[in-house]
């Protein structure tokens, strides 16, 4: 019988071992599952307590865009599971989905937990082996996968592998980018070009210039700030892709800002920082008011009454909006209503490092597509020959470890799933043209 090791039980990995085991012939195959973790999907589990998004229901090809300059290499793999085939695997499992009203797709409870138990059931009832505090820490001389476990070190052969150990964000839930070197070292053995993409902070929160004051931190921190619009600058002014200013709503952390509208926006922030050292954003607190109106209610006569009562009544400008434009404005700014008005249509703020990875939804970076075949398995290349060599063929990688990224909204469980059925689908006709040589 042929073996097959999946290393990693979030939901990619949690895939590509249902795929497997449901798609070999009975008796031809052991799917073995193994995870450092003392439990499987730990962070499926989490994703599941603020409302979890399984996927999005928007026309395909708009879906397909949020994947950015990775929309091309992940075509195949999305025509392949659509967001329609994954709500039906999804009631597959006997747990109901709808769609809410930004489009996002939800389990009928919006939890992970019943999806997750019922998923786990069927992967025992096909035979899949779960092997749990086993950490995989990369290979023996002769091509065993070693794994670190509470009884010590153990090495086992396999006929393939999928690795499916995520990215590097939230590490206590068990991904923690420590496949990196391990995979980095071994695709520099076997690799021409670089293989892995170096993980970065994706949907994450900034850092702004300075620091807040101690005033901002201890009373607005934690607060949201809503509804407002968000557009940030380049040399050449808005940046080509933010002609339009995006609307949400954003929240005030210790250091900076975090939120829906700053996640959204966390790659192009991320990349402009990386190139310049910082980015400005201009924040529109009142965006549903053109300049000339807000002017004309911050001119309107305030008599005794202060300039927070004052903006409160006039423009609706309370609580957190206030406390950023203190934060921002001088007195005398404040006290000039066509700059006040010009700053609460354009209040800048300069953002100058991203939050660190373990804060972050979710990674960018990991194995680049240009490292893998069309079944996501790794395509080793004999350095000296030059030729398709594989010392270690039969490797395949899904999830958060490859190297795409994606706003929240179901997107990455999306691609988590889809590239753990591909991988999956790849190991198993991998596997059975070893029966057949
Ligand atoms: C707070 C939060 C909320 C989220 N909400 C959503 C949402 O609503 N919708 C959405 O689409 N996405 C959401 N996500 C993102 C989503 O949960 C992840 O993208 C997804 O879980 C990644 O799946 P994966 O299988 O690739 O990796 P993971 O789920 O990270 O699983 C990787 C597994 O590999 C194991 N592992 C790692 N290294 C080793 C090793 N060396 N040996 C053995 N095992 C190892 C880990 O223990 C882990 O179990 C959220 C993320 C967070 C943090």
């Amino acid at each position: 019988m042929k073996t097959v090791a999946v290393i990693g039980g979030g939901p990619a990995g949690l895939m590509a071992a249902e795929v497997m085991a449901l798609g070999a012939e009975k008796g031809s195959m052991q799917v073995e599952l193994f995870d450092a973790m003392p439990s499987l999907g730990r962070k499926f589990l989490l994703a599941g307590v603020g409302g979890m998004n399984i996927t999005h229901s928007e026309p395909f090809d708009q879906f397909l865009s949020r994947y950015g300059s990775r929309a091309v290499s992940l075509a195949p793999t999305f025509s392949s599971f659509t967001p329609a085939m994954l709500r039906e695997w999804v009631h597959g499992l006997g747990i109901g989905t709808f769609t809410g009203s930004s489009g996002r797709v939800f389990p009928s409870d919006m939890k992970a937990a019943p999806l997750l138990r019922a998923w786990l059931h069927r992967l025992r009832e096909a035979g899949v082996r779960f092997h749990v505090r086993h950490r995989w820490l990369g290979w023996t001389n002769t091509g065993e996968l070693r794994f670190a476990t509470p009884a010590g070190e153990l090495s086992q052969p396999f006929d393939a592998v999928v690795l499916a150990l995520g990215g590097a964000s939230w590490p206590r839930l068990g991904s923690d980018g420590e496949w990196v070197p391990i995979l980095e070292a071994r695709c520099q053995h076997e690799c021409t070009e670089k293989s892995i993409a170096p993980l970065l902070p994706a949907n994450c929160g900034f850092d702004v210039a300075g620091g807040w004051s101690g005033h901002l931190r201890t009373h607005f921190a934690g607060q949201p700030v809503k509804t407002i619009a968000v557009q940030f600058l380049d040399a050449n002014g808005p940046m080509d892709s933010q002609k339009e200013a995006r609307k949400g709503e954003l929240m005030l952390s210790d250091t900076g800002l975090e939120g829906s509208l700053i996640y959204a926006l966390s790659a192009p922030l991320r990349d402009a920082i990386a190139a310049r050292g910082s980015v400005t954003i201009l924040l529109d607190l009142l965006p549903d008011k053109s300049f000339e109106r807000v002017l004309a209610e911050v001119s309107h006569p305030r008599g005794a009454r202060s300039l927070s009562s004052h903006l409160q009544s006039r423009a609706g400008i309370k609580g957190a909006k206030m406390a950023l434009l203190r934060e921002v404005c001088s007195p005398e700014q404040l006290n000039a209503p066509a700059t006040l008005a010009g700053m609460i249509k354009r209040l800048p703020i300069t953002l100058v490092a991203t939050r660190p990875i373990q804060e972050a939804i979710s990674s960018a970076g990991g194995v680049r597509f240009e490292a893998l075949d069309e079944h996501l398995m790794l395509r080793w290349v004999g350095k000296k020959t030059g030729k398709e060599a594989g010392r270690l063929p039969g490797v395949f990688c899904a999830g958060e470890m490859l190297d795409w990224e994606a706003p929240t909204g179901g997107y990455l469980l999306s691609a988590c799933f889809a590239t753990g059925r591909q991988a999956g689908q790849g190991a198993l006709a991998y596997i059975k043209s070893l029966g057949e040589r």
